[in-house]
């Protein structure tokens, strides 16, 4: 039963991983992302459905367009396998549950999110937006549709986070004349609390901090050469919602 679950998974992942290239390549560009159908960026050539399965289409055409020859970006075949790798990775944690469910759904933002601010540096607010509605959809059915323990566990706390964030990204402006907290950061993060619940931020934001740092030490060679915080706060979310209970148990923080 498992190992039908995680081939079932693997397939959904890898077909979701196909659609969230779409939108990596269409949402910065402004383009629907329905039509038209998937076609070379180059040629223009409509790329049949026995030439767009995910992943083998991929490697058996060497990461080229088929027609043209011309290159078809990496994060393509990057995208197709890691959404079905974190799928199977939640299963593997959750099991088949409310959480993993949240997760999943929270996975599903995430991808898109972090390439687009990685090749783009914009959090597009078609994604953020929807993200945070979800999180906080999926509170509801997780108090259990009370409404009084949504209010004060998820509802209150993500928009106080996101009024502090807001007012932290003015004032840094105010102080500093240049953006310090980009607009997308400001809604990304309290999306991110909606799902892990905001208690869970801090650890969230620590891990990007760390992440940044090392990104930083690693890859950055200018001092003033700036990077997309939010691609990091994505990666922190996608580690901290494999690892995060086990973390907080062993240290005997228990919420
Ligand atoms: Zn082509």
């Amino acid at each position: 039963m498992t190992a039908l679950i995680i081939l079932l998974l693997f397939i959904i992942g890898a077909c979701l991983g196909s659609f969230f290239n779409v939108l990596i390549d269409r949402i910065p560009r402004h383009e629907s992302i329905v039509k038209p159908g998937s076609h070379c960026t180059n040629c223009g050539k409509p790329i049949p459905f026995s030439k767009n399965i995910p992943i083998i289409s991929y490697i058996v055409l060497k990461g080229r367009c088929n027609y043209c020859g011309a290159k078809i970006h990496w994060h393509h075949l990057v995208v197709e396998i890691i959404t079905p790798v974190l799928f199977i990775a939640l299963y593997l944690v959750y099991g088949l549950s409310l959480n993993f469910l949240n997760f999943a759904l929270m996975t599903c933002f995430l991808i898109p999110i972090f390439f687009i601010d990685a090749f783009h540096k914009i959090i597009p607010l078609v994604l953020s937006i929807p993200m945070a509605i979800t999180g906080l959809l999926l509170g509801l059915i997780r108090c259990g549709f009370n409404f009084k323990d949504f209010s004060l566990i998820f509802l209150l706390p993500v928009l106080l986070l996101f009024a502090f964030l807001y007012l932290l990204a003015l004032l840094w402006i105010k102080l500093f004349h240049r953006e310090g907290l980009g607009g997308g950061d400001v809604i990304l993060i309290p999306a991110v609390g909606a799902f892990f619940g905001v208690i869970h931020i801090p650890w969230v934001i620590l891990l990007a901090c760390i992440l940044g740092l090392l990104y930083f030490l690693i890859f950055v060679r200018k001092p003033n050469q700036g990077f997309a915080f939010g691609n990091i706060v994505a990666l922190a979310s996608a580690i901290w919602m494999l690892i995060g209970d086990k973390f907080l148990q062993a240290i005997g923080w228990f919420l």
